[in-house]
């Protein structure tokens, strides 16, 4: 198939979070099955300098937005055999220190930067000399991509391409005041309760679901969550509608990324027949981190967003109780400032037992993966959640809250002995997560015990190319409607 993906972070080239992963991971691994696929993407600061390879497209961009016409230029990167990056390169609204928001607040124009940039990807499946048979297109950001083919295919493109929404997180919808309608140029039939419009405002997401052929979100239990009003964000009764097309796929690993034998970030490699070298990444987490270096101690860590989904709040409460205990506990983090503080107040109360590292740092994140005993993921909730999978891998066993697809990656010993990989919680409270952290202390204590728990995990697959085939039915269920 032909394939062109929309999303406003690709790994390695930008990221902020699983997003970027996935679209990075799942592009490669389709090309790897043999796809035709390229992706767009924003030309963000820094990524000319970092992929001095890059090239500029003889192509010229030009859309209209409201009155006025916007140019922009399209460069790209051959990163492996069948699948091409194409950079939109629009520098008032792409390079910028960050890719959504500074100090905490959006950017103002956050509608007209994606608005702008779901005109140039159809503007490129319309005029790609490969003629891509399928759009699939990745969040809010590319929202607008799905109803800007049913337009075009309604006035003139005759072969228009299927299109695919993936759904990564649904807290994020793009809602913007009307107004922000008229920078799509169309007419404005698009903007009722079965199109653009949520409640009178404009809703890019909500665009992408009401057009596309097929929706697609990151795990099978999330799909169903999205269908409830406790999950669905005010998108459930529109999503109910849409159930026969709603596609729930987990999300895999690049463990050519993720991997524990072949990492520059780690200190020392090791793997499930050679499980001792995890113990000298913990010594050398600890050391770097600035902790007492004690194998004996359990060491529990976090790579987190610090945004409420990711259930910080419960997270600091059962710390709290928690860290009279023997046991040590790192943190890799931004987002909120007050989350931000709470950590750090807790780093100050608790030397020698607590570290943390406000900020991103994608070495130190493999380095807690690999050196800590357990990784908390208390969420509130979880589209699919790309940490625990890699916990899994990295022999570090994840305490997860049931819910979306923490619930479908992780194995409670309760839910299967031999399998257990995993602790599970289900009630969102601290004083659950104080129990699920009193078992992990438990499991700590035996060390036959432990060592499965590692080594299921460990042999757990989550690679894409297992994955890649239920995209392709996915997508051939979107080609025949
Ligand atoms: P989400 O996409 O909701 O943030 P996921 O668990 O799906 O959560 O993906 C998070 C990804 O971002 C992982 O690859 C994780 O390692 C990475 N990450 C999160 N916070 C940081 C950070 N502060 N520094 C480096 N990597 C981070």
């Amino acid at each position: 198939m032909k394939i062109l993906f929309a999303s406003s972070e690709v790994f390695p080239y930008s990221k902020t979070g699983g997003l970027a992963d996935m679209v990075g991971a799942l592009g490669k691994a389709l090309a790897e099955a043999g796809h035709r696929v390229g992706i767009v993407t924003p030309l963000y600061r820094g990524i000319r300098e970092s992929f001095p390879e890059i090239k500029k497209l003889d192509w010229w961009l030009e859309q209209p937005i409201a009155d006025r016409y916007v140019q922009g230029e399209v460069w790209t990167l051959d990163p492996e055999p069948g699948l091409t990056i194409y950079f939109i390169d629009k520098p008032a609204y792409y390079d910028r220190s960050d890719l959504y928001s500074n100090g905490g607040a959006d950017y103002a124009d956050n509608a007209e930067r994606f608005i702008f940039f779901c005109k140039a990807v159809v503007h490129l499946a319309r005029y790609l000399p490969w003629q891509p048979e399928l759009v699939h297109a990745h969040d809010w950001q590319a929202g607008c991509v799905p109803m800007f083919v049913r337009h075009q295919s309604k006035t003139g493109w005759g072969n228009a391409p299927a299109t695919c929404i993936t759904i990564h997180n649904l807290a994020y919808q793009g809602v913007f005041p009307p107004w922000a309608f008229s920078l799509t140029n169309l007419p404005s039939d698009y903007l009722n309760p079965e199109g653009a419009e949520f409640y009178k405002q404009m809703n890019c997401l909500k665009a992408g679901i009401a057009f596309a052929d097929v929706i697609t979100t990151v795990s099978p239990r999330y799909a169903r969550e999205i269908t409830t009003e406790e999950f669905g964000c005010g998108l459930d009764g529109f999503l109910r509608d849409r159930r026969a097309k709603l596609f729930g796929i987990l999300n895999g690993a690049d463990y050519s990324e993720w991997n524990t034998t072949e990492n520059p970030y780690l200190h020392n490699p090791y793997s499930a027949r050679k499980l001792s070298g995890k113990a000298e990444n913990k010594q050398a987490l600890q050391h770097e981190l600035g902790l007492p270096e004690k194998a004996d101690i359990p060491l529990f860590g976090s790579v987190t967003r610090l945004a409420e989904q990711k259930g910080v709040d419960i997270q600091l409460g059962a710390l709290e109780e928690m860290l009279s205990s023997n046991m040590q506990f790192v943190l890799l983090g931004s987002g909120a400032t007050i989350f931000e503080k709470g950590f750090l107040r807790l780093a100050q109360r608790y030397p020698g037992k607590v570290a943390v590292r406000i900020g991103y740092d994608q070495g130190l994140a493999h380095r807690i993966e690999a050196g800590c005993d357990f990784c908390l993921m208390p969420s509130k909730f979880e589209p699919c959640g790309l940490t625990q999978i890699y916990s899994l891998r990295y022999g570090t066993i994840p305490i997860v809250r049931a819910t979306g697809g923490l619930d479908d990656s992780v194995r409670d010993y309760a839910e299967n002995p031999k399998g257990a990989d995993g602790i599970k919680f289900r009630e969102y409270s601290a004083r659950a997560l104080t129990k699920a952290i009193r078992k992990a202390l438990a499991v700590y204590q035996q060390p036959d015990l432990l060592k499965r728990f590692r080594l299921n995990g460990m042999k757990a697959d989550f690679s894409w190319e297992k994955i890649v085939v239920e995209y392709e039915q996915v997508y051939k269920i979107a080609l025949k409607r």
